[in-house]
């Protein structure tokens, strides 16, 4: 059955107030709408975990450090309440912008450290506006658990670090990258790739599989790092914006992987932006 659609936080804070007097658990899927099977993975998780399962779906427009990705972000609100109706989820939460950011609105959540790297160095504001919206839906939604893809590895981090430090009770629960049969990983970007940038931009989780594998054998971060650029140029990538190996837990720079670690990598194709992360 379709979920019911929730547009005013009193709505939603209405029907958690019923669910909490019964005593059951409640989940929340934060995204930005295009549902895709990497989102209903979180969902799928969610509702296993949890006796009910919110979804929100708000295109956030203070993660947007461009104006044009904002506006040619996909909205596809029937569609994705077609994608969530046989995963029985309990609402669908789509706020109006005013019962995210009202009139005179004049609050940041930052998180510092973490954001100074990786998409955060080349991607100014974007992880205040997340962190800040999804404060907000935590506390909208009163959720016990938050579900986040390692496909945004760092957002996930940064989520994290924000619940912790702000005393958020919540459970903030990682689960892995869906990916496409070729490896590319899921993301409402690739719609944008023509057919023969698409059919090229599964070599960002190839090389990066086999950089992985040559940091493993002993090659430095800089030695197989220069290697995977120059396949990446070679695969048509235009600009490799970072390609870097960090500690799993803080993401500090490492040449080698001593302490759990992951690849992390950002590279333009055919006018898109990918991202993408694996464990080493
Ligand atoms: P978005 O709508 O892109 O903001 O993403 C909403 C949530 O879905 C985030 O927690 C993402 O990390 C997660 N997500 C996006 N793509 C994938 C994927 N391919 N696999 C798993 N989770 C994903």
């Amino acid at each position: 059955m379709a979920a019911a659609i929730l547009r005013r936080k009193a709505e939603l804070r209405a029907a958690v107030a019923g669910w909490r007097q019964a005593g059951e658990s409640i989940g929340v899927v934060p995204t930005m709408g295009a549902l895709h099977e990497g989102h209903l993975s979180l969902v799928a998780a969610a509702k296993s975990a949890c006796d009910r399962v919110i979804v929100t779906i708000f295109v956030n427009p203070r993660q947007f450090n461009n104006a044009s990705d904002l506006a040619k972000y996909p909205r596809t609100e029937e569609a994705d309440a077609e994608a969530l109706a046989p995963y029985g989820v309990d609402a669908l939460y789509v706020p109006e912008p005013g019962e995210i950011y009202p009139e005179g609105f004049a609050t940041t959540v930052s998180v510092a450290g973490l954001t100074d790297v990786l998409c955060g160095a080349h991607r100014p504001g974007h992880f205040d506006g997340v962190a800040t919206v999804v404060s907000k839906l935590f506390l909208q939604s009163g959720a016990d658990r938050a579900f986040f893809g390692e496909k945004d590895y760092q957002q996930l981090q940064v989520v994290r670090r924000m619940a912790a430090d702000l005393d958020l009770p919540i459970e903030v629960k990682g689960c892995p990258t869906v990916r496409e049969p070729d490896g590319l990983a899921m993301s409402s970007r690739n719609l944008r790739l023509d057919a023969a940038a698409r059919a090229a931009a599964a070599a960002l989780p190839h090389t990066m599989g086999a950089m992985a594998a040559a940091l493993r054998d002993g090659d430095t971060a800089s030695v197989a790092g220069a290697a995977a650029r120059a396949d990446l140029a070679a695969a048509g990538f235009a600009e490799v914006e970072y390609l870097e190996l960090r500690a799993s837990g803080d993401l500090r720079l490492m040449e080698r992987p001593e302490a759990p670690a992951r690849l992390f990598a950002a590279a333009w194709i055919g006018g898109v932006r990918l991202i993408d992360n694996i464990e080493v």
